[in-house]
């Protein structure tokens, strides 16, 4: 069997994977893990595989003391890159700016366009880089693939994808929308015609990705027409501690009036906002007991995210024109049905309904989730963006 090392890192982590390309979005993966706090004194690698876990505490100065560190521990259990018959490596990068609509072989002329890109990403693509590079340095016999983030919006229309900001300063600056979740927007949009019985190229469709970050687009025959991220992924939809589309006037009130600096308001809008932010914690099911325990910043957090929700359901349905389906992914979108009744709840107006006791079943499997009669079907695709990235690898490399 062939195998995929899918790796996404971080500026201080590397997450794992050794992944069957051909394998069900809902099986586990042969190999999954995690190189934590590099750079700091204390770090740790942890290994999965085959139902049990080490973890093993060290200094990992570098990604390439970790990563070293995790492949000797998954030779230990032979399932290490040398044990299995490795393929390709796939490393997911998130910004591809105007440059990446599709994934890419990386050689060195990848690399420094990567590079370039860091202006846009600049918390993501140097740690990005800084993975590709340390596995180039130990795989160097396996072609090494980039799968971007923001690939699938790279063909959305001008009137989506520019701000009204003065054209001048937006081109020498390169902002516009580039979106980001394109490989799990791409996946789960991918699977839906099949799971409804219509024909790809005529089916129009909006995606909630609704994970701790969230987002959704709007997909017309395959292709993204419009997203809910942006320059950046602040953007958009109400998310576990970011704020989502806010006044930007905001901004300036709170440097002029609260006098804080562009770094505390860049932590304040990312990492102390959206429902963290109301309700003192992100994981919706501990807003729900909160919420079930008479907790009114919790019942309040949870309202403005379902209207944020629907506002950008109701403009995509005006974008596509015609919607055939509606579709939850992601901790959220995949979990909780109350988001999903909630999201949805009284629009039959507009061929939109819900089968509740439908909804309310748990499974890990792709399923519509609407009553036979709704002319919109709703479904629940588990998403899986290592193995989208395996897959994609492996298209490209075979
Ligand atoms: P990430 O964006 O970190 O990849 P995930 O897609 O894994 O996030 O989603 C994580 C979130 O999913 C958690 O913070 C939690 O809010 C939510 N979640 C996970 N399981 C459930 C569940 N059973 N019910 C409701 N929400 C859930």
């Amino acid at each position: 069997m062939s195998y995929v090392l899918v790796l996404n890192s971080g500026s201080s982590s590397v997450k794992f994977q050794v992944v069957d390309p051909t394998a069900a979005a809902t099986d586990a993966p042969l190999v999954s893990g995690l190189v934590e706090q590099v750079g700091e004194p204390k770090g740790s690698v942890t290994v999965k595989t085959g139902g049990e876990k080490f973890t093993e505490e060290l200094e990992i100065p570098n990604h390439s003391v970790g990563l070293n560190r995790a492949f000797e521990i998954m030779h230990e259990h032979k399932v290490g890159p040398q044990d299995v018959e490795l393929i390709a490596v796939g490393h997911r990068v998130v910004h591809g700016g105007q440059i990446f609509s599709e994934p890419v072989v990386i050689d060195d002329n990848a690399e420094s366009k990567i590079e370039d890109l860091i202006p846009l990403a600049p918390l993501h693509n140097p740690a990005n880089l800084d993975g590709i590079r340390t596995a180039r340095a130990i795989l160097p016999d396996v072609p090494h693939v980039a799968v971007f983030d923001t690939a699938f919006f790279n063909t959305m229309p001008q009137a989506a994808a520019l701000y009204a900001i003065n054209s001048e300063v937006a081109k020498e600056h390169n902002i516009r929308r580039y979106g980001f979740h394109g490989t799990s927007h791409e996946f789960v949009s991918q699977q839906v015609p099949g799971l409804i019985e219509r024909d790809p190229a005529e089916t129009n469709q909006i995606t909630l990705h609704l994970g701790n970050g969230a987002s959704c687009a709007a997909v017309a025959n395959g292709k993204a027409i419009d997203t809910s991220m942006g320059l950046t992924p602040l953007a958009g939809l109400v998310m576990g501690t970011r704020c989502g589309d806010v006044d930007p006037g905001i901004i300036f009130h709170l440097a002029r009036q609260a006098g804080m600096g562009i770094d505390e308001i860049d932590n304040l809008l990312n990492k102390q906002s959206g429902v963290k932010g109301i309700a003192g914690v992100n994981d919706f099911r501990v807003l729900h007991e909160k919420i079930q325990g008479g907790d009114s910043q919790a019942k309040l957090a949870y309202e403005i995210y379902i209207h944020q929700l629907r506002r950008f359901i109701g403009s995509y349905m005006i974008a596509l024109g015609r919607v055939d389906a509606i579709t939850f992914t992601a901790g959220v979108g995949e979990n909780d049905d109350d988001v999903r009744a909630d999201a949805l709840a009284g629009l039959e107006m507009y061929g939109i309904k819900l089968d509740k006791e439908k909804n309310s079943v748990r499974s890990s499997e792709a399923r519509v989730i609407s009553t036979p009669d709704s002319a919109v079907k709703v479904l629940v695709v588990p998403t899986n963006e290592e193995l989208a990235i395996a897959q994609k690898a492996t298209e490209l490399v075979s």
